[in-house]
């Protein structure tokens, strides 16, 4: 509104918000979901052993105000497992109770809950069960496992889809009230059948597309008259697989398999695949929606609800994606983790106070790490029954103490956040000129911008508090701190790269840097880099740093050589699913990439490499070196201070009045930013508590009777 003579209305619940239509109910077969805002199933590390934990998790979610709560994929028979991931299960009745604890807890707000089963076929080795895996034909399993799977005989499919309807009735005697056939992401035996290249039967199951849809057609049918009365039958299709007319793809046969299928689901729920296409990091795909372009043809040809995803995060885009019709529901795996209240903030036209999801997928890296799910920008993700913790509420605090945070990247924000949201005065001093730490200074690396957003929701927030004092550009030392006197001192003062070479591969300095042009990390961030010429970026970090330094100087026209002890480039960016693109992205910027090789020795005009297996050496020219090692804590300042509580009677910590003085985030170990905000969250979570190194939380002990 602008101008001075206009008036809010009288009735301000006559005003339509824009959003609105977020909140429409959409009917799903013979269910309704409340409103528009559809968690779909994701992964999760607490799976089948821990579901009072996936149940806490999941019931957040409902709190929140999403609609529709999906389960992560859940095996419904032991010839198809992908142990040791921690997925769920449903093989008979005994597994139902724990999936009763997951309904209930989404039933409770009123939310649909969903069920996705999965028989994996080529995608699970069956290392736990040891039964050989069924496929539509006698190929190897999809992972490096020396196991190849047996072809389905017509006993098989009989017994496939016998195992798949009880599967569903189990499912709907849990609780669930849409249960899912899946296709998706090359990982189930429904989308092996639909693959050429994984058929090669030549009966009515193989050959023509009517053929290979056959067995997907059977199952959703076989669902229908099982449970169809009660529960809606989504059915999950990766209509591109990003790879041309190699695989399914939305101008291909997809369009044809929905034609076959149009109104035979309740549901549509379309997406692309593999995991990494579907969910793609920011760094490769920045842009919210980015499915659109393959799953956009999906509604034109059922009158079915369509749901899809594309990382979204802003009401706007999702609004537009139903006005224009592309979806129905909006789908979301991780916005959810990120905000599991992202539906209830835009219905409370809260919108500022969403926590986008950087796209970062740290989420999916504790799935394929196989512990409890975690998240960069919500520390409270997967603590929800472990440590109590909500992602809205916090305890009030428990006296009036004022607190200093000196520090404001991601964990001095995020302490500083939590401590205001308790009730604390909270002064947060800065040294730069900005907050935001490493998440600003990243956020200018290729691919990177997103990781800002780390800093935008705390800054967002923060500035909005009364009880929060902001000082930038103050560099705070020893000596105004003890002056200052507040109580209660977090230092999160983060942590610099280490300038000489030590780390993983190296426990001392490598020798001869003084005869090279050296550069780190915190350089090129600050823009002091090598503008030409040849540069070698030594990599024994193993996660993004050394892959996006690389992409920055070959950007700007140095001829790039990623050295790596490792015996991959980014190798721990398998886990966030980024590594296959990372190296294809680095080969096309011609950046050569040699892997297990260390550095023996820097010479004026190059390096001798060491082979880490051999020690065979070799030499490459190079006119400067860019070391991706290790970092440093910045805890001079806590030394400092720390020192002299060691004399508590007389200690000048003591006369100052300060009583805690704690270290959080870089400045206590160098992790990931996820660490450092987690960390700032548990430190502001246990103030004046339990003292945090307890790290007792509530575990799932297996029952011994
Ligand atoms: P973390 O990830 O642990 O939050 P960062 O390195 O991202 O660590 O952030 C640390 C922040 O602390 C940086 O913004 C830095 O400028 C600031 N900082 C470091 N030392 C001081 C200090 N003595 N006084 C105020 N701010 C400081
Ligand atoms: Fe998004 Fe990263 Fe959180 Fe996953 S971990 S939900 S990608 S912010």
């Amino acid at each position: 509104m602008s101008g001075k003579n206009e008036t809010m209305p009288a009735d301000t619940k006559a005003v339509k918000s824009p959003y609105d239509i977020l909140f429409e109910p959409v009917k799903i077969g013979p269910v309704t979901a409340p409103n528009r805002f559809f968690q779909v199933p994701h992964c999760n590390g607490l799976g089948h052993l821990r579901p009072r934990a996936l149940a806490a998790m999941r019931g957040i979610k409902a709190e929140g105000g999403w609609g529709v709560v999906c389960s992560e994929e859940v095996e419904f028979h032991p010839t198809s497992e992908i142990s040791p991931a921690v997925e769920g299960r449903i093989w008979d009745e005994r597994d139902i109770p724990a999936h009763r604890l997951m309904t209930d807890a989404v039933h409770e707000h009123g939310s649909l809950a969903g069920i996705e089963l999965v028989h994996n076929g080529l995608h699970g080795p069956n290392r736990i069960s040891r039964l050989p895996p069924l496929a539509p034909s006698a190929t190897p399993v999809d992972s490096s496992d020396p196991v190849q799977a047996r072809a389905m005989d017509k006993t098989d499919i009989r017994n496939f889809r016998r195992w798949h309807r009880e599967g569903a009735l189990r499912a709907k005697e849990a609780g669930y009230d849409i249960v899912y056939a899946y296709a998706g992401h090359g990982m189930s035996t429904l989308m092996h059948f639909l693959q050429p290249r994984t058929n090669q039967r030549s009966d009515e199951y193989g050959g023509s597309l009517e053929n290979r849809v056959r067995l997907i057609r059977e199952v959703i049918s076989d669902m229908k008259d099982a449970i169809g009365d009660s529960c809606a039958i989504a059915f999950r299709l990766a209509v591109d697989e990003l790879l041309g007319d190699k695989g399914l793809a939305a101008d291909g046969e997809s369009r044809d398999i929905v034609g076959m299928l149009a109104e035979l689901p309740d549901l549509w729920d379309v997406n692309v695949s593999g995991w990494s296409n579907d969910s793609a990091t920011a760094r490769f795909e920045p842009n919210e929606g980015y499915q659109e372009p393959y799953t956009a043809f999906v509604k034109s040809l059922t009158s079915k609800p369509v749901v899809g995803v594309g990382r979204f995060t802003s009401p706007d885009a999702m609004v537009s994606q139903i006005r224009r019709g592309v979806l129905d529901l909006i789908g979301a795996a991780r916005p959810s983790i990120a905000d599991p209240f992202l539906p209830a903030k835009i219905r409370e036209d809260r919108i500022e106070a969403i926590r986008e999801c950087i796209g970062c997928n740290i989420c999916v890296s504790s799935d394929n790490l196989l512990v409890p799910i975690r998240c960069t920008q919500n520390p409270t993700m997967g603590e929800e029954w472990r440590r109590g913790w909500h992602p809205e509420k916090i305890a009030a605090r428990t006296s009036e103490d004022p607190v200093l945070v000196v520090g404001g990247g991601p964990s001095g924000l995020e302490a500083a956040l939590q401590l205001a949201r308790r009730g604390h005065p909270v002064t947060l001093a800065e040294a730069s000129s900005a907050l935001g730490g490493r998440s600003l200074l990243e956020s200018r690396l290729p691919g990177l911008a997103s990781y800002a957003r780390v800093r935008d929701h705390r800054e967002g927030l923060l500035r909005t508090m009364a009880n929060v004092e902001i000082y930038l550009g103050s560099c705070l030392d020893a000596d105004a701190i003890l002056e200052f006197g507040f109580p209660h001192v977090f230092l999160a003062t983060g942590a610099t790269w280490r300038r000489d070479g030590s780390g993983r591969a190296n426990s001392r300095a490598i020798s001869g840097l003084e005869n090279l042009a050296v550069f780190t990390p915190d350089d090129i961030m600050a823009g002091r880099m090598p503008e030409s010429g040849l540069v070698t970026v030594f990599d024994d970090d193993h996660y993004y740093m050394g892959g996006v330094i690389a992409e920055r100087l070959a950007d700007i026209g140095c001829e790039v050589t990623l050295v790596t002890p490792a015996l991959t480039v980014s190798a721990w960016s398998e886990y966030t699913l980024e590594q296959g693109r990372i190296i294809t992205r680095l080969l096309n910027k011609d950046v050569t990439l040699t892997t297990g090789r260390n550095i023996a020795q820097v010479f004026s005009d190059g390096l001798e490499l060491a082979c880490t297996h051999t020690d065979r050496r070799e030499t490459i020219q190079s006119d400067a070196l860019v070391l991706v090692t290790a970092r440093d804590s910045n805890d001079q300042l806590y030394h400092e201070l720390a020192e002299e509580s060691e004399s508590p009677e007389d200690g000048k910590l003591k006369t100052a009045g300060i009583e805690t003085l704690l270290r959080i985030g870089d400045s206590l170990a160098p992790g990931t930013i996820a660490n450092a905000v987690y960390l700032g969250h548990l430190a502001a979570r246990n103030f004046q508590g339990a003292p945090w190194e307890d790290g007792l939380f509530k575990r799932e002990i297996v029952e011994v009777n």
